[in-house]
């Protein structure tokens, strides 16, 4: 036979925590702290079982539901002293839904059932206050109405207000029984007689009610938004009655265990004198702080008012919080000067509260490390790790846009690379304000501090670069109009100049008029401590995505413990060098290609000394010349011109040659080790660059370079084996002129599905292989990342596709490649080492899954390191359980 009801009353409990998926949070909760021995009001919770069960059969209360419910009303009785519907002295409950997790859509708490024009009277007799028991009885038809009979608040709290008005009453004013009994009146008017006198039949219909929400629409998509099954069902409290509003020294509040933004040791809350729950939230009075505030005025405090509930309720709020290991988020009433315990859950903290919770109670015994770590959600450090807007300031926002590259920077406003650069240069802040970026924009984004596009979104070319650069981004920013001509823009009927200061902050997608004051982010103290925990805890090694020296710096700062992949073109954009660059491109000739080489050959060598010093002995994987021609060709009459100069060439035939090497498709066309393969002279000079650096800089700082030069985009061991070739006569030569052998090993990238299948041909020649997740997840689904905006939305809605496979690594299809991959590659070379780099190696869910395939390291954009080497932990730890929720 299945059980319908549980009971629970102080010191015992059927059920508890372990029944979650039966009794709901809330009824969960309060058997479990029943159990402690904590003041908690009787009552019992009906299972979740029964509003399945209702959904189930068209509406039908499942058999025995009503007897069950009758003996648990009896057992209530005696528990409570006094019966519910008794006229003389009646019981009155509360009706909560409980759902397993938050829920928005499903019913509210109905308070005061049991209260009809006969038993108000009862009640008011009983207690001895006529004017409580009239404000509990209009509370009770409201909120019955509401949740019941479908009617909305506002429908009671404008009649409401307006008696308050003619009767010249302040808002917050305490009314008499008299009255509540005139307003009562009008409450029942407005309910048209659908209220019922019986209160069996107010206490059915709240609990059909509850039913029924579970499948409001607001709930049910709640539910799919946030994949919770369909089918688990509310459960069902009901309990009795304690009253905050039975007096001055009653009342309601709320109570953290820690303090929630802070995370400070010390019970946090708020607290409303002669007040029900919904009070609470209405808005309408303030309520005081449960603490004094240590050094200030008592502003009425509940430790000052009833000092020895507020004693009881910090007591109380340690024994549930050292009984759950978690800091807790706790309602409470007083009656009369006594505590009652309705409702615990976790908190939701802070990012910063939620580390020093968490380190704290690793420290106190509480919990172990291992938990500690898994209590921190990884993208959650965002947050810490780049500046933020100062909460106290507030700034005139301007416009809204997309959060795409968290933190928040001011700066001056700039619309081109070279006003960036020059603002740069002078030492002061600039923000990129472009309708949109391409990659001509590197140079300026590199050299603004924050990047704002009016177009765009979470996945453009702006937002992308800028979360891989750390650097704050706002795209689609609504309402703004950029005029390049006149060098300014305009938002909201407000016009700004080159040169005026702006505010933009990726984390929230607002965009600020002048310098707004911002916190520093500290990475010492408990993010340290966590981190060195962290470390200690994972097996996969992370590693940065970085080729400049800035870039080199951050990944240290942050504890990358090497570059992933140093991504040569990107050095090529800056300054100078891309006309060199496009000299090389378009020379038709190999001794014109030398020559535009050997331009190029002291700056490669001066940029990878600079990175292998920095990193000092760490590993260091320098991708070979990798780049997408057209991103390189000259696109203006002028940039040709530039070109044609330094090559003393005819700007007409260079123009013939630039047509003649444009692509149709170029992602999938002349780049990568393709290029190598035809131009064997750019490998020649990459490998003498990256060689003569690393003798050079292990001369310096008295560390072997630990090389690693790696091959893109091959799909076949022979490409691989023609670079090698190169590569190696170059370290031959570069032996034989400096007395010195350089120890190196060389790999591949694998981009290519090809590549993946034939993971084990290429190992043979391999030393390593790095997964470019990236481009494999383009050319594995066929998607171009570039024009996926349009259509993968409803890809992702639809359900066809998980998630955008670009942020979290497609498992079924992409990861089933690299697993095939790693496995053919350990078989043909054991030692291998095996990584891989691209924006999911700093993604949470991705990482789980690199960890479960025994990928050796993961590399991705220095910012991310932190979140990697959590992600990393707790893969390795097999759990993350985030705290807080809202129920
Ligand atoms: P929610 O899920 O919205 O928090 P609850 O069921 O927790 O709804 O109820 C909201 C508030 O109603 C509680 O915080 C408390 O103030 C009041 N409340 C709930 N149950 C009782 C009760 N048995 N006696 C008095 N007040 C109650
Ligand atoms: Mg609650
Ligand atoms: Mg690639």
């Amino acid at each position: 036979m299945t059980k319908w009801c549980y009971s629970f009353r102080q010191g015992e409990a059927e059920g508890g925590a372990a029944l979650g998926d039966i009794l709901g949070s809330k009824g969960a909760g309060l058997a479990e702290m029943a159990r402690l021995g904590l003041p908690v009001p009787p009552g019992f919770t009906i299972s979740s079982d029964a509003c399945r069960h209702y959904h189930t059969y068209s509406r039908q209360a499942p058999p025995g539901l009503t007897e069950a419910v009758d003996a648990a009303l009896k057992k209530l009785a005696a528990d409570a002293g006094h019966a519910f519907g008794d006229p003389k002295w009646p019981l009155l409950v509360a009706v909560r839904p409980s759902g397993r997790v938050s829920t928005p859509g499903l019913m509210g708490t109905a308070l005061n059932i049991g209260l009809n024009d006969q038993t108000v009277a009862a009640l008011a007799e009983a207690c001895g206050d006529e004017r409580f028991a009239y404000d509990c009885y209009r509370r009770l038809v409201e909120i019955f109405c509401c949740v019941a009979l479908d009617h909305e608040h506002h429908e009671f709290e404008e009649p409401l207000e307006e008696f308050k008005e003619a009767k010249g009453y302040a808002r917050d004013s305490n009314l008499s029984a008299s009255d509540w009994r005139e307003i009562l009146g009008r409450y029942f008017e407005i309910a048209k007689g659908g209220f019922p006198q019986d209160p069996r039949e107010q206490l059915w219909s709240a609990i059909r009610s509850a039913f029924v929400s579970w499948h409001s629409p607001r709930a049910q998509s709640y539910r799919a938004l946030h994949e919770i099954p369909e089918d688990i069902g509310a459960a069902v409290v009901v309990q009795a009655m304690v009253f905050g509003n039975i007096g001055g020294d009653s009342g309601a509040g709320v109570a953290f265990s820690r303090n929630p933004s802070t995370g400070a040791r010390e019970i946090f809350g708020e607290f409303l004198a002669n007040a029900q729950g919904e009070d609470l939230t209405s808005g309408l009075r303030t309520p005081v702080p449960i603490r004094k505030d240590a050094g200030k005025p008592d502003a009425g405090s509940l430790e000052a008012s009833l000092p020895e509930a507020f004693v009881e309720l910090e007591q109380c709020a340690a024994r549930v919080e050292r009984h759950y290991h978690d800091m807790q988020n706790m309602e409470f009433t007083i009656e009369g000067g006594r505590l009652w315990l309705l409702q615990t859950k976790p908190g939701r903290r802070t990012t910063s509260a939620a580390l020093k919770i968490a380190i704290d109670m690793a420290n106190e015994g509480l919990i172990d490390r291992e938990t500690a770590l898994s209590r921190i959600e990884p993208a959650s450090l965002d947050q810490l790790l780049h500046p933020t807007i100062d909460p106290s300031d507030r700034p005139l926002v301007l416009a809204s846009g997309l959060p795409a590259s968290p933190g928040a920077a001011c700066g001056e406003i700039v619309f081109s690379n070279r006003d960036a650069e020059e603002v740069a240069a002078l030492g002061r802040k600039a923000i990129l304000v472009r309708i949109e970026t391409s990659p001509d924009d590197i140079a300026g984004m590199h050299a603004a501090d924050g990047v704002l596009t009016a177009r765009g979104g979470m996945t453009s070319h702006a937002a992308v670069v800028a979360r891989g650069m750390g650097k704050p981004c706002v795209t689609a920013a609504t309402g703004l109009r950029i005029d390049y001509d006149l060098q300014s823009f305009t938002v909201g009927g407000r016009r700004f100049e080159k040169g005026d200061t702006i505010t933009v902050d990726g984390s929230s997608g607002k965009v600020m008029a002048g310098a707004v004051r911002m916190l520093r982010p500290a990475l010492t103290g408990e993010f340290a401590t966590l981190m060195g925990w962290a470390d200690k805890a994972r097996r996969l090694r992370v590693r940065a995505n970085a080729e400049t020296p800035s870039d080199a710096r951050a990944a240290l700062k942050f504890g990358a413990e090497g570059i992933g992949l140093a991504r040569t073109e990107h050095m090529f954009f800056e300054g100078e060098r891309i006309v060199a660059v496009r000299e090389m491109i378009l020379a038709d000739g190999a001794s014109g290609r030398r020559a535009a080489l050997a331009k190029l050959l002291p700056m490669q060598r001066e940029d990878f000394k600079e990175l292998f010093e920095i990193m000092a002995g760490l590993p260091v994987t320098i991708r070979l010349l990798d780049p997408p021609l057209h991103e390189f060709l000259p696109k203006t009459d002028t940039e040709l011109a530039n070109v044609a100069k330094a090559m003393g060439a005819d700007p007409a035939k260079l123009n013939k040659r630039a047509q003649e090497l444009s692509e149709s498709n170029p992602m999938l066309g002349f780049r990568g080790v393709r290029l190598a393969v035809a131009f064997p002279e750019i490998v020649d000079m990459q490998a003498r660059a990256i060689f003569e650096a690393a003798i050079e800089a292990a001369i310096e700082t008295g560390k072997p370079t630990h090389l690693e030069i790696m091959v893109p985009l091959v799909f076949a061991k022979a490409e691989l084996d023609l670079v090698k070739a190169r590569v190696e006569a170059t370290a031959k030569a570069v032996e034989i002129e400096t007395g010195i052998a350089s120890r190196y090993r060389i790999g591949a990238m694998i981009e290519l599905p090809r590549a993946a299948l034939l993971a084990g041909d290429i190992a043979r020649s391999a030393e390593f292989i790095s997964f470019g997740t990236n481009d494999l997840t383009q050319t594995t689904l066929g998607i171009s990342r570039d024009d996926a905006g349009a259509f993968l939305k409803s890809y992702v809605a639809k359900g066809v596709l998980p998630t955008d496979p670009f942020v979290t690594l497609d498992a079924a299809g992409v990861g089933e490649l690299i697993a095939l991959g790693c496995e053919r590659a350990r078989q043909a070379r054991p030692d291998i080492t095996l990584g891989v780099c691209g924006e999911h190696g700093g993604d949470p869910v991705s990482i789980e899954f690199f960890e479960r395939i025994g990928v050796d390291y993961v590399s991705c954009s220095p910012f991310r390191a932190p979140i990697a080497r959590l992600s990393a932990a707790q893969a390795a730890l097999g759990r993350s359980t985030y705290g807080g929720s809202d129920e």
